[in-house]
C-alpha cells in the first residue's frame, strides 16, 4: 500500500522574546503580585508579614542662633571656654561699674505704667527711635484710663514711627484695660502678673521688676547674652539659660545695676560684630578667646 505523504503541520508563528527589564522583576512590571519564595510561605498557608519600612527621619535644619550651642572657635561668635570664678565675676562688673558710674535705663519715662509702656514700645526697636515718640504719647494719655480712651487708631497715629507699630498699639491699649480690669489701674509687682499683659513677656517683665521695683532680676536682651557668653560672666545656650546663670552667679547687691552696666557695655563697646576689647576696661578678667586689637591707621595720601 502506497504510504500517504505526512502532513506538515503548520507550525504558529513564535513571538519575538519580550525583553525583561532589568530594573524590575518581570512580575511587577505587568502588575501582578510577585510569587513568594517556596520557603517563605508559613505552615499555616500563610504569607511572612512584611518588613516595616523605617519611617524616615526628620530633615536636621540649622539651629538658630539663640538656641544653637555657644561656639569656642574664633570671631565674634566665639564663647568663653568656661565660666568665670566668683572672684573674678566682682572684678568684672566692677571694671563696669567704673566705666558707666551713672548707668540706668535709655528709655525715658516718668513712672511706672509710662516705664511698662516705653518697654513694651522698645521691643525690637531702638530706645532712641521710641523716645522719639514716648513724650507725645504720654502728654496724650498719661494713665491707663486716657490710654483705652485713645484708643488703637489714637495710639497708633502717635507711635507710627516705630517697627510693629500697628502690634504695640494694640499691645499698649489692651494692657492698659487689663490694669484697669484686674489690677486697679496699678502695674503689678509681680513676674506672673506682668506676664500676662499684653505685649509683655519675660524680659519686658524683668525690666519693670528691676527699674520699677528695685527687685533683684537679670533681664537679658542681646547685649546681656552675648556680653554674658563671650566674656564668661555666665555661659548658656538660651536667653533662659543665661538669665539663670547671671541671676545664680553675680552678688545679690550687684543684680539691679548690673543689668545696666551690662546692656550699655555690650551696645557700645562689646559690640555684635566685632568687640572693641582694646578699648574694654574688663579686658583683663575677660576669657573672650578672640580679643580684638585697634584698627590701623589707615595711610594718608600725599
Ligand atoms: S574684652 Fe570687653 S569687649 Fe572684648 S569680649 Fe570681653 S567684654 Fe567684650
Amino acid at each position: 500500500m502506497p504510504t500517504k505523504p505526512r502532513q506538515k503541520k503548520a507550525v504558529p508563528p513564535v513571538a519575538p522574546a519580550r525583553p525583561v527589564s532589568r530594573r524590575r522583576p518581570a512580575a511587577q512590571a505587568t502588575g501582578a503580585e510577585a510569587l513568594p519564595a517556596p520557603d517563605a510561605v508559613q505552615p499555616d498557608g500563610s504569607l511572612p508579614p512584611r518588613p516595616r519600612r523605617k519611617p524616615a527621619e526628620p530633615k536636621k535644619t540649622a539651629p538658630s542662633a539663640r538656641t544653637s550651642k555657644p561656639r569656642t572657635d574664633d570671631g565674634p561668635s566665639a564663647v568663653a571656654p568656661r565660666n568665670m570664678k566668683p572672684a573674678e565675676v566682682v572684678q568684672f562688673l566692677r571694671d563696669l561699674a567704673s566705666a558707666w558710674p551713672d548707668a540706668k535705663t535709655e528709655l525715658h519715662y516718668t513712672g511706672t505704667f509710662s516705664l511698662l509702656v516705653a518697654v513694651v514700645l522698645s521691643a525690637q526697636a531702638t530706645d532712641a527711635s521710641v523716645n522719639k515718640v514716648t513724650p507725645g504719647l504720654f502728654a496724650a494719655a498719661p494713665t491707663p484710663q486716657a490710654m483705652v480712651a485713645l484708643g488703637e487708631d489714637g495710639v497708633g497715629a502717635l507711635i507710627r514711627t516705630i517697627g510693629l507699630w500697628r502690634a504695640k498699639a494694640h499691645n499698649v491699649v489692651e494692657l492698659s484695660r487689663q490694669l484697669l480690669a484686674l489690677h486697679g489701674g496699678q502695674v503689678p509687682d509681680t513676674r506672673e502678673a506682668l506676664e500676662q499683659l499684653a505685649g509683655v513677656g519675660r524680659k519686658t517683665a524683668n525690666v519693670v521688676l528691676s527699674v520699677a521695683f528695685g527687685q533683684p532680676t537679670v533681664p537679658v536682651d542681646t547685649h546681656v547674652f552675648r556680653l554674658a557668653n563671650r566674656s564668661g560672666l555666665g555661659r548658656g545656650s538660651s536667653v533662659v539659660a543665661v538669665e539663670k546663670a547671671l541671676e545664680q552667679r553675680i552678688p545679690q547687691d550687684m543684680k539691679c545695676e548690673s543689668h545696666h552696666w551690662m546692656i550699655l557695655q555690650g551696645r557700645y563697646v562689646c559690640k555684635a560684630r566685632k568687640p572693641e576689647c582694646w578699648r574694654c576696661v574688663a579686658r583683663d578678667v575677660c576669657l573672650f578667646p578672640a580679643k580684638t586689637s585697634p584698627p590701623r591707621p589707615t595711610a594718608r595720601r600725599a
